[in-house]
């Protein structure tokens, strides 16, 4: 059976957090089941942006600082560590609060720049991924739970892409193209090559919506912990109303059998989960081809498929999104912004990276029509 633990918390608090942290990890045996003295433990928060922790873009620093408190109770070093989507390391968590909270705690920052290969074993074979990550002793996933418009949430699996490192990331976005599917196997195989030791769900403040940079900040008042990302993951969506068929990762995971992919298979400690009503708002560039049979998928593709276009109000023609784009797929004249439809295979990078939210979803009559089904 793979073990998930929930608590309930409403603050960022923290001594209510370090309390609620502990009872948290309890019944998956404390912080010492997962950290022994002298260990080098790698916190790995979501930070994906510069961002305040208002935002709920990126993992709350007072998450960080206590989970960081409790590795260094059970005689471990910390080091806090992460390749943001946009900018470096050190601006991100300065404006997200990470770096005051390594400070109070006398942990280290670490920018994912090195990398190393490690067998994936899998469709992607071989893996890149950042050489401090894979040389931790010990790593803890520290997600923020929030919606996200490729792959519907990113919570535990998803927070681990952040070990591919800097530009790379589009590369394997543009190996996965428009598959969701594949994409989905990517970030498992990425989840296997090196498993994490714990993940930490950062579900006080979430974000529904246009997650992962856009969406709307939600009360919603949970933490989760468990050692397989994909069992905290199942969880994380049950808790707000996420259905199973709707998670590429989910359903790729359970393709492939892999532990924790099954309801059955899971045993839940802590307090009883209690689904949030209303359940959480989705992305509005979701893709609406979920549910309809595969030939129908493949013959509409282009009809179904939303694209982003910019809002000329808010955009400055930055450039941002045409450099992040996989598949070059966005091109800036002098005074305008264009995507190529045929290019586009939908990643939503550009929209996670705008730092103005210029980008927009358009859709055609046959995909609002689906998506009113
Ligand atoms: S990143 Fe945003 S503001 Fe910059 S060019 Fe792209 S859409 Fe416009
Ligand atoms: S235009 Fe946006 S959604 Fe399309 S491929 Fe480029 S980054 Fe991805």
């Amino acid at each position: 059976m793979e073990q998930v633990a929930l608590v309930r918390c409403h603050t960022y608090q923290l001594n209510m957090l370090r309390n609620q942290l502990q009872e948290l990890l309890e019944p998956l045996g404390g912080i010492s089941r997962f950290v022994r003295p002298g260990q080098r433990v790698l916190l790995k928060p979501n930070l994906l942006a510069a961002k305040t922790p208002e935002a709920a873009v990126t993992t709350h620093p007072a998450v960080v600082q206590a989970v960081a408190e409790l590795v260094q109770q059970a005689g471990g070093e910390v080091l806090i560590g992460d390749s943001p989507g946009i900018g470096s390391l050190e601006k991100v968590a300065e404006k997200s609060g990470i770096m005051a909270a390594a400070q109070a705690v006398g942990a280290r920052l670490v920018a994912f720049q090195a990398t190393a290969r490690i067998s994936a074993g899998g469709t992607f074979r071989q893996l890149e991924l950042s050489k401090d990550y894979l040389e931790a002793d010990v790593v803890i996933n520290l997600p923020k739970l929030k919606t996200h418009e490729m792959m519907t949430l990113t919570c535990g699996v998803k927070n681990l892409y952040g070990t591919v490192v800097g530009a790379a990331k589009a590369g394997l976005h543009l190996t996965a193209g428009r598959s969701r599917e594949l994409f989905a196997g990517l970030l498992l195989e990425i989840a296997q090559a090196r498993p994490v030791a714990l993940t930490i769900v950062d579900g006080v403040l979430a974000m529904e919506g246009n997650g992962p940079n856009s969406g709307t900040p939600r009360q919603l008042g949970w933490l989760l912990a468990g050692a397989n990302p994909i069992a905290v993951d199942l969880v994380a969506a049950r808790l707000v109303g996420i259905p199973t068929e709707l998670l590429p990762v989910e359903q790729e995971a359970l393709r492939r059998h892999l532990p924790g992919s099954r309801w059955e298979e899971l045993e839940l400690s802590g307090v009883p989960l209690d689904a949030i009503q209303p359940p959480f708002k989705l992305p509005e560039g979701l893709d609406v081809q979920f549910g309809l049979p595969r030939f129908l998928r493949n013959l509409l593709r282009d009809h179904l498929t939303p694209l982003p276009a910019a809002d000329e109000r808010l955009c400055v023609l930055c450039g941002i999104c045409r450099d992040a784009c996989p598949p070059q797929a966005i091109t800036i004249t002098k005074n305008a912004l264009k995507v190529d439809s045929g290019r586009c295979i939908r990643c939503w990078c550009c929209r996670e990276l705008c730092p103005r939210h210029a980008l927009v979803v358009r859709r055609g009559l046959l995909a609002r029509l689906v998506r009113q089904r």
